[in-house]
């Protein structure tokens, strides 16, 4: 086994409320998926630690903590070194381990802790040693025990003393699937990827409905959506996307409803088919990336009458977001550059020239009420596609 190991540390109010085993249970599960391709390793989880072991000569350490850094329900983690139980050695060990970092700082603290309490030093004779120690080792370091440049940890714990220093933040959230099964809205645009990424840190498990209308959008922009999908999938898992063929019911719609409320029925028309389709697939809540008065469809009154077409409850986790702040996250889960691809969206077919900003929901129902949505809806063919980060 490989000298050093990745541990992470999981928040507590992360464990308040919720079933604790089985929380655990799925971020370990998370996390093996997420180390996919980086070699032989065994994870386990060890009194509310995480530990990711090496069982290849030469692992990417690299490689593995950038993953684990994109785990939802990961607070922090660090490398450590797995050192020896007998005092001395462990001494020379950590003065050698933590020499890049103590060469870099002018001040430290030791910090330890003793899980295994047959061991022979107390925590805080641990802390005095190994503060003499490295002081001896280091002589331009001195102690700050509140706001020291380094902190050296020891923690004592399964046969093992680990070494580490500063650890760093992890993603935070809490663990995909925890928190149930939600149907992402994906569109090709910058909003809804970075919807189904918010939530998935919230710990909903994420699956994704797309609306495509051939010949009015194109191969490519189902292929943006894919990609979409699988930018995506680095933070939520695997994702399973459905796609929906949209053009005739787009093409009714046209052809037999006010020009001017095309879009907000439309609009609602998709949150049936979602929630329909949420259902069978045992997914309890819709997803979009609306927010509020970004475009026509997003007012207060379109989304009042889109929202009563929905059976399930409709998660907007940007209602209130500026379009910037969606574009910084964006940005950072690399979604950005793919959105913004001009290739037509379906809701950018046949988009009326004046769609009514303030729909009121009785002449909705009305117009809507002319289309036989039973029958349109009733033998859709839709393609399945199993979105998975590695492929
Ligand atoms: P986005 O940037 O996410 O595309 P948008 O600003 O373009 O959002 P709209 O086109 O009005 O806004 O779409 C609002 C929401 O409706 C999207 O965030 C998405 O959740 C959903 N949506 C739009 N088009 C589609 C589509 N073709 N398939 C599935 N969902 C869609
Ligand atoms: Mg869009």
């Amino acid at each position: 086994m490989y000298e050093e190991v990745i541990l992470m540390k999981l928040g507590e109010v992360v464990l308040k409320g919720l079933n604790r085993r089985k929380l655990e249970d799925l971020l370990l599960k998370n996390i093996r998926t997420a180390l996919r391709g980086c070699g032989n390793v065994n994870v386990r989880n060890s009194q509310s630690t995480m530990f990711v072991e090496f069982l290849d000569d030469e692992p990417d350490l690299d490689l593995a903590e950038a993953a684990l850094k994109r785990v939802f329900g990961i607070m922090n983690l660090v490398r450590a070194y797995r050192g020896d139980y007998d005092w001395e050695t462990l001494k020379a060990q950590t003065a050698e381990y933590v020499a890049p970092a103590s060469n870099r700082a002018k001040t430290f603290k030791v910090d330890a802790r003793r899980s295994d309490k047959k061991y022979p030093l107390a925590s805080p004779q641990i802390c005095m040693d190994m503060g003499e120690h490295l002081l001896n080792e280091f002589p331009h370091l001195t102690v700050d025990v509140h706001h020291p440049d380094v902190v050296v940890s020891i923690e004592i714990r399964d046969g093992f003393a680990y070494i580490h220093t500063n650890p760093e933040k992890g993603a935070g959230g809490l663990p995909a699937g925890t928190g149930g099964h939600g149907m992402l809205m994906l569109s090709g645009g910058i909003d809804s990827p970075v919807a189904g990424y918010v939530m998935a840190k919230r710990g909903l498990k994420i699956s994704a409905v797309h609306f495509e209308s051939p010949p009015y959008t194109s191969e490519r922009a189902k292929e943006k959506v894919l990609t979409l999908a699988k930018k995506m999938s680095v933070y939520t898992g695997p994702v399973e996307l459905w796609i929906v063929p949209f053009t005739e019911i787009q093409e009714a719609i046209r052809d037999t409803c006010k020009e001017d409320l095309f879009t907000v029925i439309m609009r609602r028309v998709m949150l049936k088919i979602a929630c329909k389709l949420a259902r069978e697939k045992d997914a309890r809540c819709i997803i979009t990336g609306e927010s509020l008065g970004q475009v026509a469809s997003q007012t207060l009154g379109a989304i009042q009458c889109t929202d009563q077409a929905a059976d399930l409850p409709v998660f907007r986790p940007f209602i209130g977001t500026d379009k910037q702040d969606i574009v910084d996250i964006a940005r950072t889960i690399d979604t950005f550059e793919t959105s913004i691809l001009p290739y037509e969206d379906c809701c950018t077919v046949f988009t009326p020239k004046h769609p009514k900003t303030n729909p009121h929901l009785e002449e909705v129902l009305e117009e809507e009420a002319k289309l036989d949505l039973d029958t349109l809806t009733k033998d859709l063919h839709l393609e399945f596609v199993k979105v998975k980060p590695w492929d």
